[in-house]
């Protein structure tokens, strides 16, 4: 039987772009989704890629993350 870990509560949860950069969760999906924005546009900054690749970029990482921050708000 898997045991819960309490310890697991006092880390900051975090989800890690594939780029790196680690975005911390947020118990709220308004500040959750506009943090998420806000790094997507960073990342796409980041890469100056040409408008319609980055727009391409951006849903990219918009899904991963968005996937990423579902999967870590099951496990806590
Ligand atoms: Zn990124």
């Amino acid at each position: 039987m898997p045991k819960k870990k309490k310890d697991d509560a006092r880390h900051l949860p975090v989800v890690e772009c594939f780029c790196g950069e680690k975005i911390l969760l947020i118990p709220n999906v308004k500040k959750m989704s506009l943090a998420i924005e806000t790094h997507t546009q960073k990342h796409i900054k980041k890469l100056r890629l040409p408008k319609k690749e980055a727009e391409l970029e951006a849903e990219r990482v918009r899904d991963d993350l968005t996937a990423k921050v579902l999967q870590k708000a099951c496990e806590i």
